[in-house]
């Protein structure tokens, strides 16, 4: 494994005219994945495409956003024992995507993932996202929300998949022993470049998002995991680092993290 993408979605339809050529593109430049979870039948597709294929790896979850739909918990629970199921997500709090009334049903989703997560030992990956923006008040904003939940229910580590936080957030981020991953936004947008300078070397991983948010210079178009190559150089740039220093360290975080 050269390169990893910790957080992408093969198993949408928008792969399945062409599924096994976007992953012999990716194997053939040595791209570890990690296909996500969004509901049930999108986690059993997810492991599916895992058993097939070396390197590719699953997890298992509700998204914040399908919270509303009725879901078999002991169905998830055991999905999250396949040994390719190598965290529990994406779960968390989505603000941006949702209403206030919604918000009960996803905090009581979110705690069942992660005594999910306990309960099998895997990391949770967290889909995190506030209302507005980084200040947005007290009652929006998801991080603040889900950082406190965490604290007090979760036994396990978790990565803050997109961090969008701020600093503050990236800080207690590291404090409990966190990670968070940055995706092709980096490529077009300086919003981020600060937070990803000051964030630990053994804390950041990368991803792609795909089929969304391709990074510059396939912005606009379907993403794939072969475009991880983009995101990590420009993550390398971003730091000032070398690519030979973090693209290997880049793999061994998610090694560590997911224990593949
Ligand atoms: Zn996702």
């Amino acid at each position: 494994m050269k390169y990893i993408d910790v957080h992408c979605h093969l198993q949408f339809p928008e792969y399945d005219a062409d599924r096994e050529e976007v992953i012999a593109r990716a194997q053939r430049e040595e791209i570890g994945i990690i296909n996500v979870g969004t509901d049930i039948p999108m986690s059993v597709k997810a492991i599916e495409i895992a058993e097939n294929h070396k390197d590719i790896y699953a997890t298992a979850a509700i998204h914040p956003n399908h919270t509303k739909e009725k879901f078999d918990l002991s169905a998830l629970a055991e999905l999250a024992k396949h040994p390719k199921v190598v965290a529990i997500g994406e779960c968390g709090l989505d603000y941006f995507r949702s209403l206030p009334e919604d918000f009960e049903r996803q905090e009581e989703v979110f705690i069942q993932h992660i005594e999910l997560a306990n309960k099998v030992n895997k990391p949770l990956m967290l889909h995190i996202r506030n209302a507005k923006s980084n200040d947005g008040g007290d009652n929006l904003n998801a991080y603040k929300d889900a950082l406190k939940i965490l604290k007090e229910y979760s036994k396990v580590r978790a990565n803050f998949h997109f961090f969008t936080g701020t600093q503050e957030n990236l800080d207690e981020i590291i404090g409990m022993n966190g990670m968070v991953s940055f995706n092709g936004v980096v490529t077009f947008a300086r919003s981020y470049d600060a937070v990803l300078k000051s964030a630990p070397i053994d804390r950041i991983m990368s991803e792609t998002d795909a089929p969304y948010l391709a990074p510059i210079p396939n912005r606009g178009k379907r993403n794939e995991p072969l475009f991880i190559k983009d995101i990590s150089h420009t993550i390398a740039s971003i730091r000032g680092e070398m690519v030979d220093k973090i693209l290997p360290q880049l793999v061994d975080n998610a090694r560590k993290m997911f224990a593949i």
